[in-house]
């Protein structure tokens, strides 16, 4: 990729995604599934972007969304409806009316208070809702604690004795429905064994329930998949699949999973331009044009993300990739080997595909960067920079005594 070439034609600091990776992710993990029906869906919080999901749904991709805005972003982009579920601890009534409306695959329950509250708007509008009830199976994914779900501890899901007791309640109701049992127990998991135990609870519960004759279609066993942004080992799809299939032999039920940082994450790339050099002390701070606005992970996982100075030979000394805003906590990587730079020299930061932009700011009152696809050799603004004008229009009206000039 020409990063030098896209950073003239598109300034910085600028996000380019890889669409052909994307699709040979995609592609893995749907092979991977192939002895079995499975619907792959993008968890969409990971980069919701409308040409990334256009993309993701013409290979045929579902969505889980976890908010109304990311249901109306999926459908926008073309999802098929029938192929969106909808996830998260606090969906409102309006955000539930709205799906409901909509008659996407099916809501997500996490709570018996969200379900009674679902029968309800349910029943107001005449509908039966389609659910699946997040289980939390109380395994440790062995991952950063602000990225672990599964757990007792966490606030996700209910536990298994909870979950059997609300789908007995749905078989009683009219108008609730139990398709599918979900589980999802963190983000970044580089191991498999965490996901075989999960599963292995939650498909002891399909099938008692199958006993019960609560019919099961859908067995959704989250995302979670972790990618490589340093040395780390990961889990190869056709792993992940067998871990999770172990446990479903003589069932008939459609895999689903929600996959979001495996499928973009290292497709995707920021670059930005160094503007200043300065020591403080012994240690040296090389200050870019982008900042935590735009790329929070390392400020607030401390999420390491490999950095390279484009055009420039290796070697070089210790430094630390700062941006612009007033905090401390604004650094893109610490303690990194960077040669000799200068006002205007180029830095990719890797791995951005994933919770990057879809994480970003406008804090410091900053521009969001603009987001560039590159696919078959060919790249297109997927999104253009933020204006001074975007930042401030939905204030301007409210201004007051400002006279129309300076609106
Ligand atoms: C965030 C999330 C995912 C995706 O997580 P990744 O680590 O990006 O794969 C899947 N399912 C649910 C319910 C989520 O909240």
């Amino acid at each position: 990729m020409d990063f030098t070439k896209l950073a003239r034609k598109y300034q910085t600091p600028l996000y380019v995604y890889d669409f052909d990776y994307i699709r040979e992710r995609f592609d893995s993990v749907k092979e991977a599934f192939r002895a079995r029906k499975s619907l792959v869906c993008y968890a969409l919080k990971a980069n919701s972007n409308l040409s990334v999901l256009k993309h993701l749904a013409t290979l045929g991709a579902g969505c889980d969304c976890v908010s109304a805005g990311e249901v109306k972003r999926a459908l926008l982009a073309g999802v098929a409806k029938y192929k969106i579920i909808f996830s998260g601890v606090g969906k409102d009534d309006g955000e539930i009316e709205f799906a409901l409306k909509e008659d996407i695959l099916m809501l997500n329950i996490e709570s018996e208070a969200e379900l009674k509250r679902v029968e309800k708007i349910a029943e107001n509008l005449k509908v039966t809702a389609r659910i699946s009830i997040r289980v939390n199976p109380d395994v440790d994914a062995k991952t950063h604690p602000y990225i672990s779900t599964g757990l007792k501890k966490n606030k996700f899901g209910v536990d298994i004795n909870t979950a059997k007791k609300l789908y007995i309640y749905c078989k009683n109701s009219p108008f609730l429905e139990p398709i599918g049992i979900h589980c999802h127990i963190g983000s970044q998991i580089l191991d498999i064994a965490p996901y075989r135990d999960a599963t292995a609870v939650t498909a002891e519960l399909l099938r008692s329930l199958k006993a019960l004759e609560i019919d099961i279609k859908f067995f959704d066993v989250g995302g979670g998949v972790g990618i490589r942004y340093k040395d780390e080992v990961t889990i190869e799809p056709y792993n992940f699949a067998q871990a999770v299939l172990a446990n479903l032999s003589g069932t008939d039920v459609t895999i689903v999973c929600e996959l979001g940082r495996f499928l973009v994450g290292n497709s995707g790339y920021l670059l930005t331009k160094v503007l200043y050099e300065k020591h403080n002390g012994e240690r040296r701070f090389v200050i870019v044009d982008a900042a935590m606005n735009d790329l929070i992970r390392p400020s607030l996982y401390d999420a390491y993300h490999e950095i390279e100075a484009v055009d420039k030979n290796g070697g070089g000394t210790l430094a630390d990739v700062v941006g612009p805003i007033c905090e401390s906590g604004d650094f893109l990587a610490k303690d990194v080997i960077l040669p000799p730079l200068e006002h205007g020299d180029l830095l990719v930061v890797k791995s951005a595909g994933a919770y990057g932009f879809s994480m970003s700011s406008n804090y410091n009152s900053r521009l969001r960067a603009a987001e560039v696809a590159v696919e078959s050799g060919k790249e297109r603004l997927i999104r253009r920079r933020e204006e001074f004008e975007d930042l401030v229009r939905l204030e301007t009206e409210y201004l007051e005594g400002a006279d129309e000039e300076n609106r």
